[in-house]
């Protein structure tokens, strides 16, 4: 299309909107103004909620596609406990009242950091703040249908609109688990000011032996013989059709769109409605919308006398309207009452009858200079167009041109991409799309191979830095650029990625892999590495008050069990700890007044990064509960230093433990022999696939949480009496196994040996990831830990590997198969935990229901 035709069609759209646009009464089909979530009208302090997870995801950070940098870009509550408890919220205080037609949520995305949402959400809202109502479509459904990911916006109309100034948005989970929320509400002030009205019920006519109700459905208040502190269907801005058998909203019953009266109940003629406004206005007309069907007794009013009342009592002098009742045309229409200017916070109508029906569907007001300006705005499924702060978007005319040129131009590029489609189809199409194909590929490539170089010349420097750096804490960037960080940036770039995401099950569809995000990327006060600041997590920053504070001086000192990341961790004999421990708790000895603990020390000298991160682990592990997570028992935190206390594990870790160990051959002959080796220093192979199968369980409890660990490890598991396997490190890293973390530039370290393919290319971590690790942690298990998993390859040979996964040409290795494991474990088991398409790797659920049955 030429750019003049263009213009001009523009232009004419734009005379043709702008002469239809200003209303008297609200119309829910342009009213749908974002009201400033995105924007910034709607300012922090009007934005609250039941809770958060940390400061960084305060309620302020719900902003629908927002991201002022210094929050984790979302409101995350704190764990949702009560599976719809329904306990958690985000509140949105519009300040005045507000008709809202549609909503937006999005979840935690925080550039490809988070990925939190809310699949379900209910809303609540209130004209008062102290009356909250739930609230309801057309068919008494509650729960909203949320988002499938954490990027994408969904917008929903609420059908009926809400009339509120405020609105909650409560996330609505099967089981615990984190959700994170970025909301909008879009439509527009509610001018009318009606905050209620009070009318009789609608009653039920038979017509020709069909049941039709002229009820109000959608009535807010209290529903009794007369309907009173509410609004509904007379304000939803829907208007009846003329044959009011018929409606607007598709499958409802005959009579829907009216509330109707039949006249033989009212022995006074009339139908008395009072109305109440927000405040004293001065009221011009009053527009009632009536039914006209004469041929089935249904008439518009014949008289309405309306009495205002601005203090206590009614004024003694009514306005009285007699419309000409319209005997020829059966169009149901609008019917103006003129109100005379009158002043009033409350108005009484009485609307007689004449003829046997009178059914309303609609009842707006105008006072003052409030008419309702209902310029263009985009019906639906576009992305809400953002207002500056400080413009009133529901007095918005001027915007409408560029909003229309907008949608030319989105229909522009919708033509030339059909076109684009149409030519990779056409035959030999593919053919070129293979070449651009290749050319993507080695693009990626030459890009794995730049990065590699990076890491080899950077690694090489390493052996001086690491002195130094030994001590300091670890961060966790993602390794290549920043395009590589973010998927959907990735996505963007490379179309024919996108479609390999479709198979990673990165996007809509997939099983809610949703990332806890773990991850701690610390402030950096290195001013050349930004990048770490710009994704920094909080997520689990600041201590958890339930953790209970216990006294030093009952915790006696027994021996250094070993050294971690933040300090040392001793033996200690904890006295009284049973009033510490919660009922749920069944740990031995807990009914001696002594108990073994194991307490984590942060070291005196610890930076504020390294106090943060021990702070955070204290409050991950302060909300985990499961028997195989090692669970902190409470923690000293009032003075420094700092201390975790957390049940002994008798054992150590599971990779110290099972180097050490043999494995037990299973034949016959030597069995009694074996028998009593074990225990020493001999382990069966059941006792090894009883060990994973624990694994299993505490990282299926780990998921229903949607928490990704990140560093699932045998390193990073504790084994107590009896093989008992504890997950525990939730803090990543230890000293003692540096070799098995890759550290990029000097600023991170990554678990490369365990990390999937795309959580090293595409920094994505989800339940998936988890999943791959579990699978390298699985082969550990049952090699005896006695050699790094691809012992035989150099850091930078693991990442050129990663390359050969995703390129996924059959030149990857995989780990071998341990020799004691069964062929069907390791292809059915294993192997499946390193698929390419992360959709096709198996859930916990279901490799912890494998790993028994293999036991039986
Ligand atoms: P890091 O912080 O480096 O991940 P940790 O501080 O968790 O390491 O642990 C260091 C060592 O202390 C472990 O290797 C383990 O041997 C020992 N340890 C830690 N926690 C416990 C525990 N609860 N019971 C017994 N030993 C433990």
């Amino acid at each position: 299309m030429k750019v003049m035709e263009l213009k001009l069609l523009t232009r004419g759209v734009v005379f043709f909107l702008l002469a239809a646009a200003v209303r008297a009464q609200v119309n829910p089909e342009m009213c749908r103004y974002p009201l400033g979530m995105t924007g910034g009208q709607i300012q922090d302090e009007d934005i609250s909620a039941s809770s958060r997870w940390s400061e960084s995801t305060a309620a302020r950070f719900g902003r629908l596609d927002f991201d002022n940098g210094d929050g984790d870009g979302a409101w995350c509550p704190d764990i949702m406990s009560e599976p719809d408890g329904l306990k958690e919220y985000l509140q949105v205080d519009l300040r005045s009242l507000h008709f809202v037609t549609l909503v937006g949520t999005q979840g935690r995305h925080a550039d490809g950091m988070g990925n939190e949402f809310a699949q379900r959400y209910m809303i609540k809202y209130s004209r008062d703040g102290s009356k909250w109502v739930d609230w309801s479509d057309r068919k008494g459904r509650q729960v909203i249908e949320g988002n499938r990911n954490a990027y994408d916006v969904v917008l929903k109309d609420l059908e009926p609109p809400i009339i509120a100034r405020f609105v909650r948005f409560m996330p609505v989970t099967d089981h615990s688990m984190i959700v994170c929320m970025r909301v909008e509400l879009y439509g527009c002030e509610w001018l009318d000011g009606l905050t209620s009205y009070s009318i009789p019920d609608g009653h039920q006519m038979i017509y020709r032996g069909l049941d039709v109700y002229f009820n109000d459905s959608v009535y807010d208040g209290a529903l009794a013989e007369r309907l009173t502190k509410g609004l509904g269907q007379l304000t939803d801005g829907t208007w009846g059709l003329d044959d009011f058998l018929h409606s607007h909203i598709y499958s409802m019953w005959p009579g829907y769109d009216y509330v109707g009266w039949n006249n033989k109940s009212f022995t006074k003629g009339y139908v008395e409605m009072i109305f109440e406004f927000d405040r004293v206005r001065n009221f011009t007309s009053m527009k009632v919308h009536c039914n006209n069907l004469f041929s089935r007794g249904v008439r518009m009013f014949r008289q309405a006398s309306c009495y205002f009342r601005s203090g206590p009592d009614w004024e003694a002098d009514p306005v009285t309207f007699r419309p000409t009742v319209d005997r020829v045309s059966q169009i149901a229409r609008f019917v103006t009452v003129p109100l005379g200017d009158r002043t009033a916070s409350g108005i009484k109508c009485r609307f007689h009858f004449s003829d046997l029906w009178m059914l309303f569907s609609e009842v707006a007001f105008q006072s003052g200079s409030a008419v309702y300006n209902t310029s263009l705005t985009p019906r639906k499924h576009g992305h809400p167009t953002n207002t500056l702060p400080g413009e009133d978007p529901t007095h918005k005319l001027d915007d409408s041109n560029t909003r229309i040129l907008i949608g030319c131009l989105v229909a522009i590029i919708a033509i030339l991409l059909t076109i684009i489609v149409i030519i990779l189809w056409r035959p030999g199409g593919p053919k070129s799309f293979d070449a651009s194909r290749r050319i993507l590929d080695d693009e990626l490539t030459a890009r794995l191979a730049i990065q590699t170089q990076a890491f080899s010349s950077h690694h090489s420097s390493l052996s001086t830095e690491d002195g130094s750096t030994s001590n300091s804490t670890y961060e966790r960037i993602f390794p290549l650029c920043a395009d590589y960080q973010e998927p959907s940036r990735l996505i963007r770039k490379l179309p024919e990625f996108a479609q390999s995401m479709e198979h990673l099950g990165g996007s809509d569809g997939a099983p809610h892999y949703a990332e806890a995000d773990i991850i701690s990327l610390q402030e950096s006060s290195d001013s050349r590495s930004p990048s770490i600041t710009a994704v920094n997590m909080n997520l689990f920053a600041g201590t958890d008050s339930s953790m209970k504070e216990f006294p030093r001086d009952k915790l006696t000192f027994k021996e250094k069990l070993g050294e971690g990341q933040f300090g040392e961790v001793h033996l200690c004999e904890a006295e009284g700890m049973q009033d510490f421990l919660g009922e749920d708790l069944s740990l031995e000895g807990n009914n001696e007044s002594l108990l073994l603990v194991a307490v984590k020390t942060l070291r005196e000298d610890a930076n504020k990064n390294a106090r943060n991160d021990f702070l955070k682990e204290i409050r991950i592990m302060s909300r985990l509960r499961d028997p195989n997570i090692v669970r902190l028992l409470a923690v000293c935190v009032d003075t420094d230093p700092l201390c975790m206390i957390t049940e002994y594990m008798e054992n150590g870790d599971l990779n110290q433990f099972l180097c050490d160990l043999r494995l037990k051959e299973a034949t016959e002959e030597d069995k009694a022999e074996q028998e009593e080796k074990e225990g020493e220093s001999m382990v069966s192979y059941s006792k090894l696939i009883g060990m994973a199968v624990q694994i299993a369980s505490g990282m299926k409890y780990l998921s229903s949480l949607n928490f990704v660990h990140r560093d699932l490890a045998t390193r990073n598991c504790l084994v107590g009496k009896n093989y008992t396997i504890k997950i525990a490190d939730f803090g990543m890293s230890r000293n003692l196994y540096r070799g098995d973390y890759y550290r990029i530039q000097g600023r991170a370290v990554l678990p490369i040996r365990w990390m999937s393919w795309e959580s090293i290319l595409l920094g994505k971590f989800t339940m998936a990831s988890d999943v791959w690790a579990f699978g390298v942690t699985l082969w550990e298990i049952l090699t005896l830990c006695k050699e790094q998993p691809y012992s035989q390859l150099s850091d930078e040979q693991v990442i050129e590997n990663t390359g050969e996964f995703f390129r996924d040409q059959g030149k990857q290795v995989y780990l071998p198969k341990p020799p004691c494991c069964p062929e069907r474990v390791y292809t059915d088991l294993m192997l499946s935990c390193w698929r390419r398409n992360a959709k096709q790797r198996p859930s916990f659920q279901e490799m912890h229901t494998q790993l028994m049955e293999s036991l039986a």
